[in-house]
């Protein structure tokens, strides 16, 4: 079935493995949008034919707006993130949410409240926003379609609606990251080099580095408890290195449910945008004569203290998990300009979160207060 779909994030590394999946469905793109990468941006303009494109970037939305004057029959421009949110608006079978960061969370609010369903792959806007969202998605009722491999594997796994109501356990796996298995005084005098070293994924810049410092799981577990409705306590991290099992679910039988498949985001994805369906598409099968073996470890919470913020944060409640996501973001940006150690990361996290009670209600100007908070502990603490 032809879909039309708007993409925000697209010149990213889950926005150009999405329009692998667009350009093998056949789909059509209505919006396209990115921050600055406004090259690649008009490159996709002449391959997808968008009637939109979106820039967040003022300086980049100049050089855009000029890229797309010298086309035939250019796309309308959009710019900054009031004009990301208002793409978000227009009505689509499907808005795909790949940008990074909490800057994707008024596009995916926008986007729920002029009735799409999203296909969620920005999981900082269920960390920051996640009543937020999920209210607004039973309010409008649409659809919220895991793009996270894990989520979207628990998802496929609970596709049985009989299964579905006797869930008593998910079992989240993760990679564990190039610094598996390492103690506190092997990790002190990484870099950002060697911390971008993903050894199973090839992924954005700021989710490699969360992915090694395991913040990544930390976050993934609160966007779990958002899509899932299971309390914290019964979602367990178990390491799967070779990233084959994508996730599990327990049922009240103790029986078990695990999807596999190649560590390839298009599988995924694709799920999202066809989901009932499924469809051949372009990534490739799993070969098990050369996979040989599976293991299983766990989450060394002691070390990786992200992972730990963020089990604190979720049981807090409230804004708690706004802000460990906000610290987060501000110290993996100063960690990738080689400001602060690998370790700092997880130190500054904590302590945001051992800040305050934070709990409550919210609002989306609360989202942003105490996001604006966080970024301002983590400046004040370096
Ligand atoms: P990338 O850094 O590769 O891409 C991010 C995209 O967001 C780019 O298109 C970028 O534009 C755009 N962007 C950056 N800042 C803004 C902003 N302020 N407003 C609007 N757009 C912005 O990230 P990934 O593709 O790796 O990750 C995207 C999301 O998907 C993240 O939430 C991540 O956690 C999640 N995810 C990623 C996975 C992966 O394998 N990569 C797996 C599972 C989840 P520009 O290029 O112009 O800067
Ligand atoms: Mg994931």
């Amino acid at each position: 079935m032809s879909k039309t779909i708007t993409l925000l994030g697209s010149t990213g590394s889950i926005g150009t493995q999405s329009l692998d999946v667009i350009r093998a469905q056949g789909y059509r793109v209505h919006g396209l949008a990115a921050n600055s990468r406004v090259e690649m941006l008009a490159q996709q303009v002449q391959e997808f034919q968008p009637d939109w494109v979106a820039v967040v970037d003022e300086a980049a939305a100049d050089k855009m707006e000029s890229l797309l004057a010298g086309m035939p029959s250019p796309p309308r421009l959009l710019r900054g993130p009031e004009g990301l949110i208002e793409l978000a608006r227009h009505p689509v079978d499907a808005v795909l949410n790949a940008v990074v960061g909490i800057a994707g969370l008024g596009a995916t609010l926008a986007a729920i409240e002029s009735h799409n369903d999203v296909a969620l792959a920005n999981k900082e806007s269920l960390v920051t926003g996640g009543h937020l969202v999920t209210e607004a998605v039973r309010r409008n009722g649409v659809h919220l379609l895991p793009v996270d491999s894990e989520h979207s594997a628990i998802f496929q796994c609970l596709q049985d609606a009989h299964s579905a109501k006797t869930l008593t356990k998910i079992l989240l796996t993760a990679s564990g990251g190039p610094f598996f298995g390492m103690k506190r005084e092997q990790l002190a005098g990484k870099t950002r080099a060697d911390a971008l070293k993903h050894p199973n994924w090839n992924m954005g810049a700021k989710i490699t580095i969360d992915s090694a410092s395991l913040m990544n799981k930390g976050l993934e577990l609160i966007e779990a408890v958002w899509l899932f409705g299971l309390p914290p306590e019964k979602i367990q991290i178990v390491v799967q290195r070779q990233s084959i099992i994508h996730s599990m679910v327990q049922f009240s039988d103790n029986s078990v449910l695990a999807q596999l498949g190649v560590p390839d985001m298009r599988i995924p994805i694709q799920y999202a945008l066809t989901w009932p369906e499924r469809v051949p598409g372009p990534a490739p099968e799993l070969d098990f004569t050369t996979l040989k073996q599976l293991t299983f470890d766990v989450a060394d919470e002691e070390t990786f203290r992200c992972l730990a913020a963020c089990k604190k944060a979720i049981a807090k409640g409230g804004l708690a998990p706004c802000a460990a996501n906000g610290a987060n973001e501000e110290a993996v940006r100063l960690f990738l300009e080689d400001k602060i150690g690998f370790l700092d990361i997880g130190r500054l996290v904590e302590a945001v979160v051992d800040s305050e009670s934070f709990g409550g209600t919210y609002t989306l100007p609360d989202v942003y207060e105490c996001d604006r908070m966080a970024r301002s502990f983590v400046l004040a603490h370096i």
